[in-house]
């Protein structure tokens, strides 16, 4: 094993641990509590949020193949919208609620929205929904940039009833198309263009490309954001905020079912073919509001900022419906973290005193190569904790981010969590749990984590130990179905391991009892019979001072069975040479092993990433098999030229 993957046992400060919601002897009592008997502990957490008829059920669940079935609260009914909004307003109409930092800081200024304006502008937006035929059950596709209307969006369909799909505004127009057509909705709202790092992208004219592939009952609410010219087609599209200020400030909101439909979410598609996520109501906003509120130690008058875009569960989950079921105040982000510059991130903490900031591996690893400098320039004493989500991190992204971001005094949360599982499901309650960079240690309240055999399905029970991850039992944030396509939930999540809720990912369990993610069980390589997660590689060859970033797969291998094919992108100013190819396969040797030895390494000046930020290895895999013919699903691939490139000096062309 790596001593990479081990670099120390992180505590959070004294005087953090005594502010905290959650210490650890509260979290062993709670934990012990969750699991023994979920049915009190979730009917008594339940009611951090309001019902309007509260629920006598709690929990409802199988995980048995063939009749899947979950529900929570399933007797209660509640609104969603008034959750986050209404039951706010007379205590703190005039807190902010969101803090949006518009693309370009020079030529825009931040708002800030209060509760009691939020209430406004999501009752208008619901009543021009409502006045254009669009009511509960009604699917609503929201294709937008990341401004305040988004938000308004999400909350005005939950307000009616409606269950909104939120696409991200960078996917491509047969993206949009297919999934306004999976979902079957009857609407779609859009914005003329969506301005980003200082380009704009043409969300209108996409939509209208789009739309030709779909029913024609399709309307399109088009939000004027730069007010530049774009087509109209008078019976379909309407002025959005046009129709809103003439709309009645005040909506009513609709009484819905715990399990009625919140929101049909697909994700990223980095292994195949994206799946429509469905999440309900009542379970999914207790979720997430509890962990928004204890993974990352919220405490009223915090400034929280999740940069995700909120066409990520990221940004429903912790920009979106967490912070605000809390009362608190959320940022939302319109840019990217190198525009103007690559300071842009830390100006926007210090601009806004950011109390928590939540960001992805593959942000922080991009500003790093950037240098300290960027930050430095910064005051960040704002900062109280760090989190990281999307990707296992490598322990030299957290050793910079805890020493240059955090300045050693912040705990960083590494939350592993899914689109699926709605909330956090392994991670550090800072407060509770010392951190172990690369570990997303402890499960969450209620969260059974179970580590089994890949070969023989069999529980592995030891402490330390590795295989596969999977979930005991349910989870209020659990997904509920597939949208419209209950068989393929039952298959993709239920199928090969029976009775359990399959990750799809691999874990370790170290002698602490801390959960390692090795990565995607799909990644796992086997090297002359040692099986070996490709994280672990790859976070040794990032740990080299040339390396900007570097991705791993296998590829059949005459002696082996497999060989390591490792992609890397070096850092800006480092020239490819043979000479630091050796450099690099003697770098693993001596960090991890010579079994870890890399076969291949080829140069890669761009990795084939989703929009989202994560390396599709799936078409990695492809490349180093010498079989790319047939790549699958691409849709969602950020840059698709960066894959020709790899294929044209591919290494391995046997
Ligand atoms: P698809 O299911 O379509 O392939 P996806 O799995 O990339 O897409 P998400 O739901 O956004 O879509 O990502 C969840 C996955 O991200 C997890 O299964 C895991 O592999 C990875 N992940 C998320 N957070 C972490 C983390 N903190 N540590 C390690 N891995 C993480
Ligand atoms: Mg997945």
């Amino acid at each position: 094993m790596s001593d990479l993957a081990q670099t120390g046992v992180y505590p959070a400060s004294a005087e953090f641990v005594a502010k905290a919601h959650v210490d650890a002897k509260a979290y062993d009592e709670m934990y012990a509590a969750s699991i023994k008997n979920p049915e009190a502990f979730w009917a008594e957490h339940g009611k951090r949020i309001d019902w309007i008829r509260p629920y006598t059920k709690v929990k409802n669940s199988t995980f048995d193949y063939g009749k899947v079935d979950i529900k929570w609260f399933e007797d209660g009914t509640l609104n969603v919208s008034a959750n986050c909004i209404d039951r706010h307003v007379a205590a703190r109409g005039n807190q902010t609620a969101i803090i949006f930092e518009p693309d370009d800081p020079l030529s825009h200024e931040a708002q800030h929205i209060t509760y009691a304006q939020l209430l406004e502008q999501t009752s208008r937006m619901a009543n021009v929904l409502k006045a254009n035929g669009i009511g509960k059950g009604d699917r609503v596709v929201l294709y937008l940039p990341m401004i305040p209307e988004a938000a308004y969006a999400m909350l005005a369909c939950a307000r009616i009833g409606a269950i909104h799909s939120v696409v991200f505004a960078g996917f491509s127009p047969d993206a949009l198309a297919n999934r306004i057509n999976d979902s079957e909705a009857k609407a779609v709202i859009t914005a003329d263009f969506a301005p980003r790092g200082g380009r704009k992208t043409p969300l209108k004219s996409n939509t209208d490309k789009a739309l030709f592939d779909c029913s024609e009952k399709v309307k399109c609410f088009v939000v004027k954001h730069t007010g530049d010219q774009t087509t109209w087609i008078a019976d379909r599209d309407v002025d959005m905020k046009a129709e809103m200020a003439a709309a009645s400030p005040y909506c009513p909101y609709a009484e819905m079912n715990a399990e009625d439909p919140l929101f049909i979410l697909y994700t990223s598609g980095s292994t195949g073919r994206p799946k429509g996520v469905v999440h309900t109501s009542g379970g999914y906003l207790v979720y997430a509001s509890m962990t928004q509120q204890i993974t990352f130690d919220y405490h009223d008058g915090d400034v929280f900022w999740c940069t995700a875009d909120v066409g990520w569960v990221t940004g429903h989950s912790y920009i979106i419906y967490g912070p605000l079921a809390n009362g608190a105040t959320t940022v939302m982000f319109e840019g990217v973290p190198t525009y103007p510059d690559a300071g842009r991130f830390w100006a926007v903490c210090e601009k806004h005193k950011v109390n928590q900031f939540y960001t992805a591996p593959t942000a922080i690893r991009a500003l790093m190569g950037q240098g300290p400098e960027w930050v430095e320039k910064y005051d960040l004493s704002s900062l109280k904790l760090l989190g990281s989500v999307g990707e296992p991190i490598n322990p030299e992204a957290w050793n910079w981010y805890n020493t240059h971001v955090g300045k050693g005094k912040c705990p960083i949360v590494d939350t592993f969590w899914q689109t699926e599982t709605g909330g956090h499901m392994l991670t550090p309650l800072p407060g509770a749990i010392p951190t172990k960079p690369g570990s997303a240690t402890k499960p969450f309240f209620g969260v059974q984590p179970v580590i089994l055999d890949p070969a023989t399905a069999e529980i592995k029970s030891e402490t330390a130990t590795d295989g596969v991850l999977c979930i005991a039992d349910s989870w209020p944030g659990q997904m509920r179905t597939l949208w419209g396509d209950h068989e393929r939930f039952q298959e993709a999540y239920f199928a090969q391991y029976r009775g359990y809720y399959f990750t799809g990912d691999g874990c370790r369990r170290d002698e602490d009892g801390y959960y390692w993610i090795t990565g995607r069980v799909d990644d796992v390589i086997n090297v002359s019979g040692h099986r070996m997660g490709t994280a672990e590689v790859e976070s040794a060859l990032v740990a080299h001072e040339k390396v900007a970033e570097a991705a791993v797969v296998g590829y059949p291998h005459a002696i082996k069975g497999q060989g390591i094919y490792a992609y890397v992108t070096l850092m800006n100013d480092v020239e490819p040479s043979d000479a630091l190819r050796k450099e690099l396969v003697a770098w693993v040797r001596t960090e991890i092993g010579p079994i870890a030895s890399p076969d291949l390494i080829q140069w890669a000046p761009g990795l084939p990433k989703t929009r989202s930020g994560k390396i599709m290895r799936r078409i990695l895999r492809k490349i180093a098999e010498n079989d790319y013919g047939a790549l699958g699903d691409t849709s969602t691939l950020a840059d698709p030229s960066v894959v020709d490139e790899l294929i044209e000096n591919r290494m391995n062309r046997a």
